[in-house]
């Protein structure tokens, strides 16, 4: 698991979201029931009329920060929550020294108090890392049983209940260790996702290396050659595969003139430029130095004769106006043939392209 200096949500944006739900959703549960038991019992419980106020305030200050001030909410949840578990042990406590005998004041902590530790335990598993909550959690049962074994002890007939209370003390112990197993298994689980994650991430990583052209970001030969395959089982009278080649002219001399550089921003421009004309679904490669390959799927002989014109036409003039240097291509125009093998269309398409190079360059031969 992850280190970090000081206390932090759970990792994982899904579980912190998660926890921040569980504590507004306790809020607005728990707000009301503050309020209707404030007016009802208010007058005759000294406790309630004047423990409930501030508990109250505590939460809606609470869930002001969970909405509007997210980065002071694990502060603001941790000081919020030794402040309400010493309110606790408060009200414990005066209740126990108010009763007139044990049994009063034991019955005095049976629902609301007791239960109120075991949701703070429960809010400190929420958080704060594992280890921590643990701790934090048997200092305050431990406090709580402690305090409260000590005030009763000083009541009459208290001998039954201090063993009751040491009993509720060990209760508590059992709740923590079921928390710890819970949070446990909420941070393998936060882990795990978050190995999956990276894993996919290094997955998508790999096949990028494997299938992209880094120069200039599109498809590699590799990348066409899966195409090629895929597409020659799908190819057939209604559904024809246009395949153009395209070699730039003269490339040796541009690189001679104007050195390396400028060839590789020729060849990113020629990618970037091809990149437009293609439709959604057509896969343009660059399978060597200055030799592209566009597979284009529903796309018959004469659409790709088109094609390969629009783009002998737009290449030089793209290129004058982002590089500053006319550079033609010349391109070969095939169909793929049902079956065919990658290497065979391949062959084809790059002797009709040599052909438009014997004419004279600059020109689309099919
Ligand atoms: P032709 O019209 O007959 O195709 O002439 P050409 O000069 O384009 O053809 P040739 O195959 O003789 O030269 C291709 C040149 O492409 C050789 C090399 O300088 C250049 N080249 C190959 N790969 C890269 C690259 O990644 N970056 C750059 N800048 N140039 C490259
Ligand atoms: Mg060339
Ligand atoms: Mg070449």
């Amino acid at each position: 698991m992850r280190r970090a200096d000081g206390p932090s949500l759970p990792r994982g944006g899904d579980l912190a979201g998660l926890a921040r739900r569980v504590v507004v959703l306790g809020i607005a549960v728990g707000a009301p029931i503050i309020t209707v038991t404030w007016f009802r019992e208010g007058s005759s419980d000294p406790w309630v009329r004047w423990g409930y106020p501030p508990l109250g305030a505590a939460l809606v200050v609470f869930a002001w920060i969970l909405v509007r001030k997210q980065q002071w909410a694990i502060r603001a949840a941790l000081t919020i929550l030794v402040l309400l578990e010493a309110l606790w042990i408060v009200i414990a406590t005066g209740r126990i020294a108010d009763a007139p005998d044990a049994e009063t004041a034991w019955a005095s902590l049976l629902p609301t108090p007791l239960l109120g530790v075991v949701v703070c335990l429960i809010v400190g598993f929420l958080f704060q890392r594992t280890r921590t909550a643990l701790v934090h959690g048997l200092v305050f049962a431990v406090l709580f049983t402690a305090v409260v074994a000590a005030t009763l002890s000083r009541l009459p007939d208290s001998g039954d209940y201090l063993w009751v209370s040491t009993r509720y003390g060990v209760y508590l112990g059992v709740y923590l260790v079921l928390l710890l197993v819970l949070s446990r298994a909420k941070e393998h689980v936060t882990a795990a996702v978050a190995d999956a994650a990276r894993a996919d991430a290094t997955a998508s990583q790999l096949r990028d290396m494997a299938y992209l052209d880094e120069l200039t970001g599109i498809a590699n030969r590799r990348r066409l050659l899966d195409e090629l395959g895929f597409q020659s089982g799908l190819v057939s009278d209604s559904h024809p595969v246009g395949v153009v080649y395209f070699d730039l002219d003269h490339f040796k001399q541009v690189n001679d003139a104007f050195g390396h550089d400028l060839g590789d921003r020729v060849l990113r421009v020629v990618a970037e430029v091809a990149g437009r004309t293609v439709r959604e679904g057509d896969v343009l490669a660059r399978i060597g130095g200055e030799e592209f390959v566009l597979v284009a799927p529903a796309t018959d002989h004469g659409q790709a004769v088109q094609l390969a014109e629009r783009l002998r036409q737009a290449l030089p003039q793209e290129l004058a106006v982002a590089v500053g240097v006319r550079v033609t291509a010349s391109f070969g125009v095939t169909e793929l043939r049902p079956g065919e093998p990658a290497l065979s269309v391949l062959r084809r398409v790059d002797e009709l392209m040599y052909g438009a190079k014997a004419q004279g360059r600059d020109r689309v031969h099919s």
